[in-house]
């Protein structure tokens, strides 16, 4: 499914936190919105899973204005993983990942909705925590299992806020990798907020650079992250070397 987001501005209180926001995501494919702290990463995926409503603005799946779906339509077309949840949920893991499929379950749970939760539990690999209580796991299990409710949704559209940044390096490569075979299994779309450029880097097929409320530029990841865009919107002096699968890999130098 294509999400287009057309001239999409959004404010709380008077101020605008995102101006005249224009873009595309194409199916099957990985966009990245990366910029400093404030710049309205968070707050332009809550437009589009309609968490927030723009002052103006439209988001379109597959051409159809998101805005006309009923909630529950469109719950099925999109999943959103908040940042790192610090919500309690005192119930097992299984149960927590079941609510994932309430926008499809009628009366009551059937054997194919537990077999969905199953089946998402094994390949995230985290079949083991099944009957854990979701509060006792550590962050990065929580990471996951928040992902694992997304993906039980069955969404075209995956929304990722902040995916690894409370992750160590093997769990953001393992969450990656679990978003990149999504993205080639399923042919599901995500936009995920980036903090880390060498990570939007390596699995983006687009990144897109928020600076003052708008979009500063958007193309691949070599013609984004050059050492002059990241100076002129993080105000950072860095070097940017050839990485991993030919993608640029950014090395922050000093605060100009
Ligand atoms: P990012 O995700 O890029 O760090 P945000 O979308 O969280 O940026 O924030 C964009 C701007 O909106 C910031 O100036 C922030 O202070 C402001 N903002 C975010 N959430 C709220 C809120 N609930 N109420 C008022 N202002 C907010």
């Amino acid at each position: 499914m294509k999400l287009s987001v057309k001239e999409l501005s959004f404010g709380y209180g008077n101020a605008n936190a995102l101006e005249d926001i224009s873009l595309d995501v194409d199916e099957g494919t990985i966009v990245s919105l990366v910029g400093p702290n404030g710049a309205g990463k968070s707050t332009l995926i809550k437009c589009i899973d309609r968490i927030l409503k723009p002052r103006k603005g439209t988001v379109f799946l597959d051409g159809k204005q998101a805005a006309m779906l009923t909630s529950r339509d469109l719950s099925k077309m999109m999943g959103y993983v908040p940042q790192s949840t610090h919500e309690v949920f005192t119930y097992t893991v299984f149960d927590v990942v079941l609510m994932g499929r309430r926008p499809h379950i009628g009366w009551r749970v059937s054997a194919n909705d537990v077999k969905i939760v199953a089946k998402t539990l094994r390949f995230l690999g985290i079949e083991r925590f099944a009957s854990r209580y979701f509060d006792e796991l550590s962050g990065g299990e929580k990471q996951k299992i928040a992902m694992a409710r997304a993906i039980v949704q069955e969404p075209e559209i995956l929304l990722l806020d902040e995916p690894t940044s409370s992750l160590d390096i093997r769990h953001q490569l393992e969450v990656m990798n679990i978003v990149k075979r999504l993205v080639l299994q399923r042919r599901i779309s995500v936009v995920m907020a980036m903090h880390d450029l060498n990570l939007a880097s390596r699995f983006s097929d687009k990144v897109v650079m928020l600076k003052d409320r708008g979009i500063y530029t958007m193309g691949n990841p070599a013609s984004v992250l050059t050492p002059a865009n990241i100076e002129n919107v993080y105000g950072v002096r860095s070097e940017v070397r050839n990485g991993h699968m030919d993608r640029p890999y950014v090395m922050p130098i000093e605060p100009i």
